[in-house]
């Protein structure tokens, strides 16, 4: 049984597929069929808004598939997204929750925290922007192709020791899952976080919204976090003065984009 699993893990592993991310054209680890993400994804989706409070103020629902269409449009073909059906654009009743997310496929939710600190539309293009920019650089797959690799070779790492003490097999165990969490499975969501502001901040440009208002954005977050921020080393997110000085540093790089698409 055991070996029929390590087989079908190597299978898979040996079918590795590289996705080239748009906009930075890195290569990601991506083994796992983007459309089976999507189906697991959605009706994740479903069930959150089952058991969350789905907002019914047309304002509020308007204003998200407003921004959430013109950043979709102005993506261009490169970005690999999903068919425009399949995105959905949902508001969220809570607003205690400063946030949003994306899942593969194109479900991307806003809570109202967010929307009420994020007060214009630029603001908002920009997470959304962000959120868009996980959907087309696959985050998602690469996170789950990362965990099932981890978990594929902790298989391993469990079948080398077996002959070992229990205190040893568990000694051992616990230190291939620590060094799998903060040697891998953190600083890539951070790479994940850093890569979408990038990304993110193109959509918005080449949508026609002001880039500078992610900075601004990120400024309020700081604000409202009030410095009471864990060190970056446990976190999966970069800290606020990071993320806010790469932005600042990819400024020159798509303020070009806006003022050929800026509206007014
Ligand atoms: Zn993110």
């Amino acid at each position: 049984m055991k070996k029929i699993y390590m087989l079908c893990v190597c299978a898979l592993l040996a079918l590795v597929a590289c996705y080239t991310v748009p906009e930075t054209g890195r290569s990601s680890f991506n083994v796992l069929p983007e459309s089976m993400l999507s189906e697991q994804a959605a009706s994740a989706f479903s069930g959150m808004k089952k058991e969350q409070k789905v907002s019914t103020n047309p304002k509020e629902i308007a204003r998200v598939k407003r921004i959430g269409t013109r950043v979709l449009n102005a993506v261009g073909p490169k970005g690999n997204l999903p068919p425009p059906e399949n995105w959905e654009f949902v508001v969220f009743d809570d607003d205690e929750t400063i946030n949003a997310f994306a899942m593969p496929g194109g479900k991307v939710g806003v809570y109202t925290g967010l929307m009420n600190l994020a007060t214009t539309d630029d603001e908002l293009a920009a997470v959304i922007g962000h959120e868009i920019a996980h959907v087309s650089a696959r985050h998602g797959n690469e996170r789950m192709s990362q965990a099932v690799t981890v978990a594929a070779l902790g298989v391993g790492v469990g079948y080398a020791v077996k002959d070992k003490s229990k205190e040893t097999q568990q000694a051992v165990m616990i230190a291939y899952g620590l060094g799998a969490q903060f040697g891998a499975l953190l600083p890539y969501s951070r790479l994940h976080e850093s890569e979408s502001d990038e990304i993110g901040l193109h959509y918005m440009a080449r949508a026609g919204y002001d880039p500078r208002a992610a900075v601004q954005f990120w400024e309020k977050m700081k604000k409202k976090g009030g410095g009471k921020e864990p060190p970056e080393f446990l976190t999966t997110h970069p800290a606020n003065d990071t993320r806010i000085q790469q932005l600042r540093e990819l400024l020159p790089k798509v303020m070009p984009e806006y003022e050929k698409n800026r509206v007014n």
